[in-house]
């Protein structure tokens, strides 16, 4: 596995509990100055409740925002970074922009939902320009991408999502399927803390997302 840093370690480990709680694999992270973490956050879109001031039981209730919405808004944070596990949508480059963060780091590519490629300036977010990095070409990259694919193959392996994976990135889907197939076999790769396999935390992750959505 490629190397990791506290904070995007930090990441993937807010995706597995959004997975594990039935919410979208994602988790993000603010850091300051320094590097040291300043808020977290993850998706709680299906969950009923989250602590405050994160968001809960709505399709705004992103990682990103969840960490951003923590910030104090009378402070500026242009030297601050948000490093998030999966590519930005929409809402989130907004959260960012709006929130006056300087710099954003992602792992994995996100070709349904991904926008960096929207971040343009207004005379508001032009005092901020965001410097972006992103996505990792390696297996850590591969893996944020292909958890998200494989939540939305068990959630609804017909919707769009998944259709605009098979079009544009049918490794993902492979990867997925493996993923799927590694969360079926039993005791193996078992988490300390909980005692499921991580796989399979993975997997009953996408169990609690409802099947009627659009995708
Ligand atoms: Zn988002």
């Amino acid at each position: 596995m490629s190397s990791l840093n506290s904070a995007e370690r930090l990441c993937l480990e807010l995706a597995w509990q959004a997975f594990g709680a039935g919410s979208v694999p994602v988790g993000a992270v603010v850091l300051n100055q320094t590097g040291e973490v300043v808020a977290t956050g993850r998706s709680r879109m299906y969950e009923p409740s989250a602590p405050p001031p994160e968001l809960a039981n709505s399709l705004l209730a992103h990682a990103e925002v969840n960490a951003l919405v923590a910030l104090d808004p009378h402070l500026r944070y242009e030297d601050h970074t948000l490093v998030t596990a999966l590519e930005p949508c929409p809402l989130c480059l907004g959260a960012l922009a709006m929130s006056t963060v300087g710099r954003l780091v992602y792992l994995g590519a996100d070709p349904y939902g991904g926008a960096v490629g929207l971040l343009s300036d207004t005379p508001h977010t032009a005092r901020v320009p965001v410097q972006v990095v992103g996505p990792r070409d390696d297996a850590v990259g591969l893996l944020v991408s292909a958890l998200h694919v494989a939540c939305y193959l068990r959630r609804n392996p017909d919707g769009a999502v998944v259709r605009v994976h098979r079009d544009l990135r049918p490794d993902l889907i492979s990867i997925a399927h493996n993923l799927l197939a590694a969360s079926a076999m039993s005791g193996r790769g078992r988490d300390r803390r909980t005692g499921t396999s991580t796989a399979a935390t993975v997997a009953s992750g996408c169990d609690g997302v409802g099947t009627t959505a659009a995708w």
